[in-house]
């Protein structure tokens, strides 16, 4: 007979480990992971408040308080406290101090069964009332079910690097290429950096041609540096058909969570994932794992706003990069001074986006947009800016109401306490 559990949880990334670390304190979690758990070629850079709140103190390998975007015409800096984290250090604590069963296993397939779902790896099949695909970007189960909508891939490949002398802050610089590469580079420790280029890719190249003149681009910029780690992977921005089946679910980059442009998805992971396990629990508690259940998840987990506003930014600075090298989007970061941290923390609110969607369309003017980009891309941008702009003022509209029920509230229990005068 097959082995069964509550939940079993594809891949022990950021996405697997945070939401199995939170969901075995309730149920009998499986977690199956090809690789060894605790390894992984990501990079990880966060912010000094997310190390404090998430309790990641014992991986910070550097700190610094701004972040440099530079190009031949301007340049900007955002300040904010930022962390860079080891990410070994931190998914080896994830994966120990953790009451999931771990298994080393390649899954192939995940079937349904009698209200629940059968989970097939090279190795055995297992049963679960819910399976929730955490395996990233090339998850196999997101491509056999043709889950996915749209998709764009950066394929990132660059190396930890010493024997150099590493920058005080994180960078960052545009290449202007046709593949709209750019460098990242940050102090990983002492006489110690990491250097990633990012490419965005055309939908039909294959990441793994261009690997290597990646990875010879980033050594010819550092001569004499050795190479003690290469750091690689795709990220994937887009979205998929559904976020949900019967019995399943898409999280992390599988489900195609972080946000277009930056690509910040183990960033995505630590915000959302008590908000994501708590929306799971509920559901487990009361047997509501149907598709149309299920996909009532996502919606609750992710701020819209944001997730349509970073498709923006990223459409515009798809089109316009190879032109000016991001000459226009680091005018609007200008634009938008000590509030720009925001962007890249995908921290909204409603008077955020609007200033925002402001500065953006006072750099980057709509008639020249409108040159750049396709109609039906042009089309999308005008479109999806009016809903923000529409959805932010509900959304006020909804805090002004509720804040005069309180005060009319405030004002009747007064009323009470003293009289009514
Ligand atoms: C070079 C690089 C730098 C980055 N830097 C940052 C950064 O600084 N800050 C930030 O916020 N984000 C960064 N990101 C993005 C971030 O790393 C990802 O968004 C994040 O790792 C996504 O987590 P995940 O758990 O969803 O997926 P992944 O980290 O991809 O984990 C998926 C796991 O599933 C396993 N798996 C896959 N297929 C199977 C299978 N068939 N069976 C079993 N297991 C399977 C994989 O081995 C892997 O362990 C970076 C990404 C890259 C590539």
């Amino acid at each position: 007979m097959n082995q069964k559990f509550d939940i079993i949880i594809g891949g022990a990334g950021p996405a697997g480990l945070l939401l199995s670390k939170e969901l075995s304190k309730y149920f009998d979690v499986l977690v199956l992971e090809k690789e060894n758990v605790g390894k992984s070629h990501i990079t990880c850079y966060t912010y000094q408040d997310r190390v404090k709140k998430y309790k990641m103190h014992d991986a910070v390998m550097s700190t610094c308080d701004k972040i440099e975007f530079r190009t031949i015409y301007n340049h900007h800096f955002m300040i904010d406290k930022c962390a860079i984290i080891d990410k070994n250090i931190l998914l080896s604590r994830w994966a120990e101090d953790n009451n999931s069963e771990f298994s080393q296993e390649n899954i192939s397939d995940v079937r349904h069964y009698e209200g629940s779902v059968r989970v097939i790896t090279n190795k055995s099949e297992y049963e679960a009332d819910l399976f929730i695909d955490c395996m990233g970007a090339n998850s196999p189960l997101i491509w056999k079910k043709n889950l996915v909508k749209f998709f764009k891939v950066w394929s990132c490949y660059g190396g930890s690097l010493t024997n150099l002398n590493p920058p005080d802050h994180l960078q960052f610089f545009p290449m202007n290429d046709k593949y709209n590469t750019y460098l990242m580079h940050y102090n990983f420790g002492p006489s110690r950096m990491h250097a990633v280029l990012f490419r965005n890719l055309a939908e039909n190249t294959n990441p793994v041609d261009i690997m290597s003149s990646q990875f010879k681009s980033v050594m010819k910029r550092f001569p004499g540096a050795k190479c003690e780690e290469i750091l690689f992977g795709n990220i994937m921005t887009g979205a998929l058909k559904k976020t949900a089946l019967d019995n399943m679910l898409f999280y992390g980059d599988s489900g195609m969570f972080t946000p277009s442009a930056c690509g910040m998805g183990f960033n995505q992971c630590l915000q959302t994932h008590q908000k994501m396990s708590k929306e799971v629990k509920q559901h487990m508690d009361s047997n509501q794992l149907s598709e149309k259940k299920l996909a009532q998840i996502t919606p609750n987990v992710l701020n819209q706003n944001a997730m349509d506003f970073m498709q923006i930014v990223n459409k515009v600075g798809f089109y316009n990069n190879t032109q000016e090298g991001w000459k226009n989007g680091v005018d609007w970061l200008n634009e938008m001074g000590r509030d720009s941290k925001y962007w890249m923390r995908n921290e909204f609110s409603a008077e955020w986006g609007k200033k925002a969607l402001k500065a953006f369309f006072k750099t980057n003017a709509l008639v020249d947009i409108a040159k750049t980009v396709p109609a039906s891309e042009y089309y999308f941008i005008v479109k999806t800016a009016s809903r923000i702009l529409k959805n932010f003022a509900v959304y006020e509209a909804k805090d002004l109401f509720y804040r005069q029920r309180k005060g009319l509230a405030d004002r009747k229990i007064l009323r009470g306490l003293f009289g009514d005068k």
